[in-house]
């Protein structure tokens, strides 16, 4: 019998639910060949997410390597690059984890239509969220919209177990038919020479040393220090739970095993609900896929957002004048990430205080985070622009300056990615465009030359965000 594994967003060789399924499906003369799909629009579009994403699977090759275990390429659309497989191989099975919404979802579905008359075993498998989109319900039926009532449930289900690997069957089994595999070589081949840039923690190792030195180090103290990005406070895991390089149940067993409870486990509990919200995105997303384009609240679907490119430049080069918008721009810029805080403010500051489209932030965004994941940014920005889920009862406007003063008191952060501020006393950091002209030439910052002035005027812009959204009629 031979059995496929289809890699996917799950980089990783240890607590893989098809992996680990396929090995334990097989007997010791049976087959094994370890499979990843390339799309050809792969080839053709590059940012951030795919530099870190393709590192992180060229980790995962060099991890199997390592272990004797041979990761084969297919290339072309779903269709094409499956049909070929079959007609070619004699494949009795294909195992994978699936996805349950977005581009992942529908590729899927195109998959699932290809080999429905194919003889051919299809086992799927739930993976890459502690619970699935549709495990989680309403006792009155439906889905949650809000997040508490749907984390109170969540807490309360029992939690899968780790799916371990058997390396050295995994070895016995693997086949290595590399050499036939030629186009996908190739195409695996050329998607390494594009990425274009080089982040220090990529692959499964990394993001264990990252987790076990954050669970040792950090997580009592995450409830304090999560909200100030001047800290390295929150974990980072987010790269390595959006290419898989970690599996989200081994995280989760690792806390429970190794955190002391008889120490203040608030930070701990603080974690937890954060991976949940994850889960949550994950099933918001699988229920209301339209929401990539459109607002979840019915009446916002016809807000006028403001189109002005000039800024929009500004927002996305870290130009605007607000100095905490500013480093939060050039830190994702520079490192394809940001602190969740920092993302709040500035997707706030772009819906509410530019008046501009929450889309045009979330497709930056896709380009830019090295951890893009679909539903949890959509669920961000549909929330920081009020047109989401978990609507509050009043009206949510981030005030920059306020944000800045409350979350980076000292100013650390911002002089850290913006350093034409370096000189710019304490007092006036969160807002130097009142410095005086002497302090301003004391400082070597001259506002409007240096570094630019606010390029709006957040007290009129919130009162204009108000009155847009106040004009917007019930279901119009
Ligand atoms: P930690 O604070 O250490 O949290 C641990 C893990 O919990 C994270 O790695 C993440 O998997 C999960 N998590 C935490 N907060 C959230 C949240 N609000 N929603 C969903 N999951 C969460 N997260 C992404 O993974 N990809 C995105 O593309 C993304 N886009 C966002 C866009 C906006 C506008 C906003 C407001 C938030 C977005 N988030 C996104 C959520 C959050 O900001 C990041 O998950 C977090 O900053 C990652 O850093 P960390 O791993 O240090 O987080």
């Amino acid at each position: 019998t031979t059995r496929v594994v289809w890699f996917r967003r799950d980089l990783r060789l240890n607590d893989h639910t098809a992996l680990a399924q396929a090995i334990n499906d097989s007997d010791n003369d049976d087959q094994l060949l370890l499979l990843f799909h390339i799309h050809p629009d792969l080839n053709k579009e590059f940012n951030a997410t795919h530099d870190y994403f393709f590192q992180t699977l060229q980790s995962l090759v060099t991890d199997a390597q390592e272990k004797n275990i041979p990761i084969h390429f297919i290339e072309g659309t779903v269709t094409d690059a499956f049909t070929e497989l079959l007609n070619h191989r004699n494949v009795d099975a294909i195992y994978f984890n699936k996805d349950e919404s977005g581009f992942g979802k529908q590729r899927d579905d195109e998959f699932m239509e290809e080999v429905k008359d194919k003889d051919v075993e299809v086992c799927s498998f739930i993976d890459h969220h502690m619970h699935g989109a549709e495990e989680i319900s309403k006792k009155t039926g439906g889905y949650y919209k809000v997040f508490t009532p749907y984390y109170k449930q969540w807490k309360q289900y029992q939690k899968p177990n780790i799916q371990k690997v058997d390396h050295e069957k995994l070895t016995k089994l693997a086949i290595d038919e590399t050499s036939s595999f030629k186009d996908g070589n190739k195409a695996y081949d050329s998607l390494i020479d594009k990425t274009a840039r080089d982040f220090d923690a990529v692959g499964e190792k990394a993001a264990w040393d990252r987790f076990e030195t954050f669970v040792e180090d950090a997580i009592y103290d995450y409830e304090d220090e999560r909200d100030f990005p001047a800290v390295d406070g929150t974990s980072q895991m987010s790269r390595f739970l959006r290419t898989g390089a970690i599996s989200i149940r081994s995280m989760y067993h690792y806390i429970d095993d190794q955190v002391d409870y008889r120490k203040n486990t608030e930070g701990v509990e603080t974690y937890i609900s954060e991976l949940a919200w994850r889960d949550f995105y994950n099933m918001i997303y699988h229920f209301y896929p339209e929401a990539k384009n459109k607002e979840m609240v019915e009446k916002y679907r016809g807000l006028p957002w403001n189109n002005d490119d000039e800024l929009f430049e500004a927002w996305k080069k870290g130009q605007t004048g607000f100095p905490i918008i500013d480093a939060a721009m050039r830190q994702l810029n520079e490192t394809g990430w940001m602190h969740n805080r920092l993302r709040m403010a500035v997707a706030s500051f772009l819906t509410k205080d530019l008046l501009m489209d929450w889309r045009k932030g979330e497709r930056y965004f896709a380009e830019q985070l090295i951890d893009y994941d679909p539903a949890s940014n959509i669920g961000g920005w549909q929330w920081a622009a009020s047109t989401g889920t978990d609507p509050v009862p009043y009206f949510r406007v981030f005030n920059p300056t306020r944000q800045s003063e409350r979350f980076d008191p000292h100013g650390r952060f911002i002089k850290e990615w913006v350093p034409e501020l370096e000189n710019v006393p304490k007092k006036s950091i969160h807002d130097p465009s009142q410095l005086s002209e002497e302090d301003q030439k004391e400082a070597k910052c001259v506002i409007g030359e240096d570094y630019p002035k606010p390029i709006v005027d957040h007290k009129t812009m919130r009162e204009r965000a108000i009155e847009m959204f106040k004009d917007q009629k019930d279901g119009s």
